[in-house]
C-alpha cells in the first residue's frame, strides 16, 4: 500500500464528441499527499476541471489507476464512490451549486443528511460552521438573497459539513470579485493550516501563488510539477473513520423522513404543476372511490330486491311462456301433478295454487283482494312467516274448512280497529271465514306489494268458491343440497311423461338471482376498470411531470451525489415526491368523491353510494402503489444519472 493520499497512474481521460474522441486527460503520473496545499493551472480545455472529477470520485478515468488512501477507485461501485465523496471529499464550485429553495442552513446540511446525521447534531455543526465564516447573520438567506462572495462562503461551509479532509475547489474564485476571491483564498489557506488538504483548479497565476505546490497541465499533460522549497508538506493530517451507518430499517426510516419534507417543498415549490399533475389522480381516485361506491350501493338494492322475491323457489305455470294467450286454456296441470312431485327425492316441499279475486268484507268495510287457494305446505314452501295466529295444517286442507291467512296489507285494509284478527270472522266472496292467522310483510321486492292476499285451504276453494278446476301455479322448494337447474330438469321430464306434452314453463327463481347477481358483478367489474382506467392516465401523467421534473432538477440531482448521496436516496427522494403526490391527490379525490355522494343521496334515494372505510383504505394504498409504478422510472432515471454529467448541465 503506497502512503500517498492520493495516487494518480498513467492515467487517461478520453471522452466521445460525436463521432471524434477528445483526449482530455493524457497518460497523467500524479500522487498528492495529505496535509499538501495543490494549485492545478493551466489555459482553458486543457483538463483541469476533468483532473480535479477524476480526483474527487466524480468521475471515472478511461484508462490507468486512481488509488484513494490505498483504494483503486476502478473498483468501487458507485455508492462506495458515492460514500469516499460524502466522507472524505468537500467540493467547491466555481458556479457555488447551492440549492435554490434552501437557505444557508439548508445547503450546508446536505452532506450530513446523507452521512445519517441526527437532525439536530448537524444543526448545531452547520450554524458553528457558518459562524466560523463570518455569515452568522446570513443562516436563513436563500442563495438569491446573497451576494457571490457569500455564497461561495456557505459553499465552503457545506464541504466542511462532512469533515472535508480533501477539499477540491474548481475555480473557487472564478466568479467572485477580487475582494471575495482574497477573502475564499484567505479561508482556503486557514484550513490547510488546520490540516486539510487543498486541492484547487484555476487559470490564474496569481491565485495559484497561495498554493505550496503548483502543478501545471496543457493538452490534458502535465508540464511542470514545482514546490515550494520553504513550505514542506505538513504531516498532521490524515483520513479520519467516519462512524459506521446505522441499521438498514433505521436507515431506511431516516431516509424516509428527510425526504419527506424535501418533497413537500419541492411540492410547494411547483405549486401550479403539482396541482396539474394531481387532478388527474383526483379525478382518477374520485372516479374509482365514487365507482366502486356506487356499485356497492347498486348491488346492495339489487340484492334487496332479491332477497324480497323470496326463497330459492321453482315455479310451474300452464303455458308456454309468460304472454302465452292460450295459456288459460291449458287445464292439464293438476292436484294429481302436486302430487307426484312431492313424493320426488329431490323436493322438500310443493304447494299447489289456484287464485280468484273477490271481496273481502269485515263489518262495513268491504275491499278487493286476491284468494289464493294453496295447500297447508304454501309458507314452508315460500319460507315467509306467519306473525299472529297459525298457518292452516293438513287437516283443515283436507276437510275444506273454512279458514283463511291474510296478510299484511288485508290486515291493516279490514282491521284498522282491531289489534289482532286472528278468530274474526271475514266473508269472503260472500263465503263466511274465519282468521287464523297473518303472514308477515314481504320484505321490499321490486316495490312495495299493494297487492291485498288472502290465503285458503284449495280445497276450500275449489268446494266453496269456484268449483274443482286445474291449478293456476304450482311451486315447489327443492331439498337442501340438491342443484336447483338438475331438479328443474327432473321435473320437466315428470310433468312431460304425465302430460305427454310440455304445456307448461318453469320459472326457477335461483336461477334468476344467479343471472342477477351475475349481472351487477359484470356491470361493478365494467365500471371499476372505466375508473381503474382513470387511473392509469392520471398515473401516466404523474409520470410525466416526474420526467420534466427529473430534467429540470439535473443540476440538483448531480450536487446530490457529488456530495455524497446514493443512488438509492436519489431514488426514494423522486419515488417519494411521486407518491407525496398521488397520495395527496387521493385524498382530495376521496373528498370530492363524498361530495358526489353528498350531491347523490337526495337525488337518487333509492340508490345510495356506500363508501366504505376499505374504500378510502384502498384508495389511498391504490395511490401509492400508482405513485411508486409511475415514479419509478424517472426515479431510476435520476438515480442513474452520471453526477459529473448532471453537474455540467446547465
Ligand atoms: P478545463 O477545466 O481545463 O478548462 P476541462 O477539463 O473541462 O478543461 O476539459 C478538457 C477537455 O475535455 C476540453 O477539450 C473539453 O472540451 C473536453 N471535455 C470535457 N468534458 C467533456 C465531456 N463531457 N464530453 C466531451 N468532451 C469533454
Ligand atoms: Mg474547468
Amino acid at each position: 500500500m503506497s502512503s500517498a493520499l492520493l495516487e494518480v497512474k498513467q492515467l487517461s481521460r478520453i471522452f466521445a464528441a460525436g463521432s471524434e474522441e477528445v483526449i482530455a486527460l493524457d497518460n497523467i503520473d500524479l500522487t498528492i499527499e495529505a496535509g499538501e496545499f495543490v494549485a492545478i493551472v493551466g489555459a482553458s480545455g486543457s483538463g483541469k476541471s476533468t483532473l480535479m472529477n477524476i480526483l474527487g470520485c466524480l468521475d471515472q478515468p478511461s484508462k490507468g489507476s486512481y488509488i484513494m488512501a490505498g483504494r483503486e477507485t476502478s473498483d468501487l461501485t458507485k455508492d462506495e464512490l458515492a460514500e469516499l465523496r460524502r466522507e472524505h471529499f468537500g467540493f467547491i464550485f466555481q458556479r457555488y451549486h447551492l440549492m435554490p429553495d434552501l437557505g444557508a442552513i439548508g445547503n450546508v446540511e446536505i452532506p450530513a443528511v446523507y452521512s445519517g446525521a441526527p437532525k439536530g447534531q448537524r444543526r448545531s455543526r452547520a450554524i458553528a460552521i457558518l459562524e466560523r465564516l463570518g455569515l452568522g447573520d446570513r443562516m436563513d438567506h436563500r442563495p438569491n438573497q446573497l451576494s457571490g462572495g457569500q455564497q461561495q462562503r456557505v459553499s465552503i461551509a457545506r464541504a466542511l459539513m462532512n469533515g472535508g479532509e480533501i477539499i477540491l475547489a474548481d475555480e473557487p474564485t472564478g466568479a467572485l470579485d477580487s475582494k471575495s476571491g482574497e477573502n475564499v483564498l484567505d479561508i482556503l489557506k486557514e484550513l490547510h493550516a488546520a490540516g486539510h488538504t487543498i486541492i484547487i483548479v484555476t487559470h490564474d497565476m496569481d491565485v495559484a501563488g497561495h498554493a505550496d505546490r503548483i502543478i501545471e497541465i496543457k493538452d490534458g499533460a502535465i508540464l511542470a510539477d514545482q514546490r515550494k522549497p520553504d513550505r514542506p508538506v505538513s504531516t498532521t493530517a490524515k483520513l479520519t473513520q467516519q462512524p459506521a451507518s446505522a441499521g438498514w430499517l433505521s436507515g431506511f426510516m431516516r431516509r424516509l423522513m428527510e425526504a419527506l419534507p424535501m418533497a413537500l417543498r419541492s411540492m410547494i415549490a411547483h405549486r401550479t404543476r403539482t396541482a396539474l399533475t394531481m387532478l388527474g389522480i383526483i379525478v382518477g381516485i374520485a372516479a374509482v372511490v365514487a365507482v366502486v361506491g356506487l356499485g356497492e350501493g347498486g348491488q346492495r338494492m339489487v340484492l334487496n330486491e332479491i332477497n324480497g322475491l323470496g326463497a330459492s323457489t321453482i315455479s310451474i305455470f300452464p303455458g308456454k311462456d309468460w304472454g302465452d294467450e292460450n295459456a288459460a286454456k291449458i287445464k292439464s296441470l293438476v292436484i294429481a301433478d302436486a302430487e307426484a312431485l312431492s313424493s320426488q327425492p329431490y323436493v322438500d316441499s310443493v304447494t299447489p295454487s289456484v287464485s280468484a279475486t273477490g271481496k273481502a268484507q269485515f263489518g262495513n268495510v268491504s275491499v278487493d283482494a286476491t284468494i289464493n287457494g294453496v295447500g297447508d305446505n304454501y309458507f314452508r314452501v315460500v319460507q315467509r312467516k306467519i306473525v299472529q295466529g297459525s298457518f292452516f295444517d293438513a287437516r283443515s286442507q283436507a276437510m275444506g274448512l273454512q279458514q283463511v291467512v291474510i296478510d299484511d296489507n288485508t290486515k291493516q285494509a279490514l282491521f284498522k280497529n282491531v289489534a289482532n284478527p286472528v278468530g274474526q270472522v271475514i266473508v269472503v266472496a260472500q263465503v263466511p271465514v274465519v282468521v287464523i292467522g297473518v303472514a308477515a310483510k314481504t320484505t321490499g321486492g321490486m316495490g312495495e306489494d299493494k297487492r291485498l292476499q288472502i290465503y285458503m285451504p284449495y280445497t276450500s276453494l275449489f268446494t266453496r268458491i269456484s268449483g274443482a278446476g286445474s291449478l293456476s301455479e304450482i311451486t315447489l322448494r327443492v331439498s337442501d343440497n340438491v342443484d336447483t337447474q338438475a331438479a328443474e330438469k327432473a321435473i320437466v321430464a315428470l310433468l312431460e311423461r304425465r302430460h305427454g306434452t310440455k304445456d307448461f314453463f318453469i320459472f326457477n327463481s335461483d336461477q334468476m338471482r344467479k343471472t342477477i347477481e351475475n349481472t351487477t358483478k359484470i356491470l361493478s367489474l365494467l365500471m371499476s376498470s372505466i375508473a381503474a382506467i382513470a387511473l392509469v392516465v392520471g398515473g401516466i401523467g404523474v409520470m410525466n411531470i416526474m420526467l420534466v421534473s427529473v430534467t429540470e432538477r439535473t443540476k440538483e440531482i448531480g450536487l446530490r451525489m457529488a456530495v455524497g448521496a446514493r443512488q438509492i436516496d436519489i431514488m426514494l427522494q423522486f419515488l417519494i415526491e411521486a407518491s407525496a403526490v398521488t397520495v395527496t391527490g387521493a385524498i382530495i379525490g376521496v373528498g370530492l368523491a363524498l361530495a358526489i355522494g353528498a350531491v347523490f343521496a337526495p337525488i337518487g334515494s333509492s340508490f345510495p353510494m356506500i363508501v366504505s372505510v376499505n374504500a378510502i383504505m384502498v384508495a389511498c394504498i391504490t395511490a401509492v402503489i400508482v405513485g411508486l409504478t409511475f415514479g419509478f422510472l424517472p426515479a431510476r432515471k435520476a438515480a442513474r444519472l452520471n453526477p459529473i454529467d448532471a453537474l455540467a448541465r446547465d
